[in-house]
């Protein structure tokens, strides 16, 4: 079976995307990547030790049903990969009404 190209899951207020081709130890085989997998290492400081290693790639260490509810929003995991130039991981966090404020605002750097 082939391997997935993508992780996603959600927590409470996001939408976290890790791509396995812009992954270094998914990309190379290798257990003991350059990038020493700061996502997870960030994960057991930051937050709730929602991710591990499997298959030389971070995996959930949860089901995705529960990661919702332990999950503390800490954002580390995105910040960890682009620290080590890898930039694999994505946090989306919708925020309802932005483009509307904005516009309000007259923040759409016109005017
Ligand atoms: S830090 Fe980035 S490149 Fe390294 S294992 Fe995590 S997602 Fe992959």
């Amino acid at each position: 079976m082939a391997a997935t190209k993508t992780l996603e899951f959600e927590t409470k207020c996001t939408k976290v995307k890790i791509d396995y081709a812009r992954c270094e130890p998914a990309r190379s085989g290798m257990a003991e990547p350059s990038c020493g997998f700061a996502c997870v290492k960030a994960d057991r400081m930051y937050d709730r030790n929602i991710l591990r290693i499997e298959g030389n790639r971070p995996v959930l260490a949860l089901p995705a049903e529960d990661v919702k509810k332990v999950s503390n929003e800490s954002l580390s995991w995105e910040y960890a990969c682009n620290m080590t130039g890898n930039s694999a991981i994505e946090i989306m966090i919708p925020f309802p009404g932005l483009d509307e404020y904005r516009k309000r605002m007259n923040f759409d750097g016109r005017g």
